[in-house]
């Protein structure tokens, strides 16, 4: 079955409040479209848990930055719909950016503390604007289980913190990321990059592996791994970091040993594109 496309937040709260009164369970991905094996996965997640799965497809304007590539991210309606229908979902919510930011809007969401390094330092407000339209979802469709991808550490983490703080009822699901046969994390942003640069992008994870063999080999020095984190990462032709740190798993802050639960996460530039990807090292925290 083809999922239908609900626009407006009256529909889809009638939609799920219906399915909510027959007694059965709302799994949902929040996504922004585009959608590749990584949302597909997700949503499968969900198909597998739940009676009844809402994806919602929205380009969020307030988590992008004045700078960065709002206008020109990927929107593809008709493709994404086949990728909901094949992985399984029931209803697909797209509203417009007026119902979801009626003019006179003042309110948001804002995690303190997990935003301040990494993708939080590097893009002032995108998580304000993440945490925000996740909880006004989260208060449309009103889910029993909501699907993140582990690609997106910090995100991830933060909407878990988020929905504990606030004591939002709802459980956070984090399934792995979804890589091409070559390594490099799929991403929405994946197809700008050019031929060139694609060629080289499975470097970036590469890095992370060398890291992280580094420190199964024994160094729990961040600074000394960043600095060849780094290092592996400048040899890539075409790039330019924007970080590669290494963090708490838990509460995301600077370690200056590894003596527990850590991410190796990195920010880089290849061209214009930016991409990111991480790598855990111990077992997952903090879900
Ligand atoms: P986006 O559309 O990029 O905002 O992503 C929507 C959801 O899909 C987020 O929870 C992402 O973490 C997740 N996601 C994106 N790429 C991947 C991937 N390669 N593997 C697993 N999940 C992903």
């Amino acid at each position: 079955m083809v999922p239908p496309i609900v626009m407006t937040i009256p529909e889809i709260r009638a939609v799920t409040d219906a399915v909510r009164q027959q007694g059965q369970t709302i799994g949902f991905v929040p996504t922004m479209g585009a959608l590749h094996e990584g949302h597909a996965s997700l949503i499968r997640a969900a198909r597998a848990a739940s009676d009844y799965v809402v994806v919602s497809i929205f380009v969020n304007p307030t988590q992008f930055g004045p700078h960065e590539d709002y206008a020109k991210y990927p929107r593809t309606l008709e493709a994404d719909q086949l990728v909901c229908a094949q992985a399984g979902a029931d209803v697909i919510f797209a509203p417009r950016v007026e119902d979801m930011y009626p003019a006179n809007s003042f309110s948001y969401v804002e995690v303190a503390k997990l935003g301040d390094h990494l993708c939080g330092r590097s893009r002032p407000g995108h998580f304000r604007g993440v945490c925000t339209v996740v909880m006004k979802l989260f208060n449309i469709i009103r889910p029993d289980v909501a699907y993140f991808g582990a690609k997106d550490y910090q995100q991830a983490r933060i909407i878990t913190q988020m929905v504990r703080d606030l004591n939002v009822p709802v459980r956070i699901a984090i399934e792995p990321t979804v890589r091409e046969a070559d390594g490099l994390a799929l991403s929405s942003r994946n197809r700008y990059l050019s031929p060139a640069e694609r060629a080289v992008a499975p470097r970036i994870q590469q890095a992370l592996q060398t890291i992280a063999q580094r420190v199964a080999a024994g160094e729990v020095d961040t600074a000394r791994l960043e600095s060849a984190l780094e290092a592996e990462l400048m040899a890539i032709p075409g790039t330019r970091v924007d970080y590669a740190k290494i963090v708490d798993a838990e509460f995301l802050q600077p370690l200056t040993r590894i003596d527990r639960p850590a991410v190796i996460a990195v920010a880089v530039f290849l061209g214009t594109t930016r991409l990111i990807d991480n790598l855990l090292i111990g077992e997952p925290v903090g879900r």
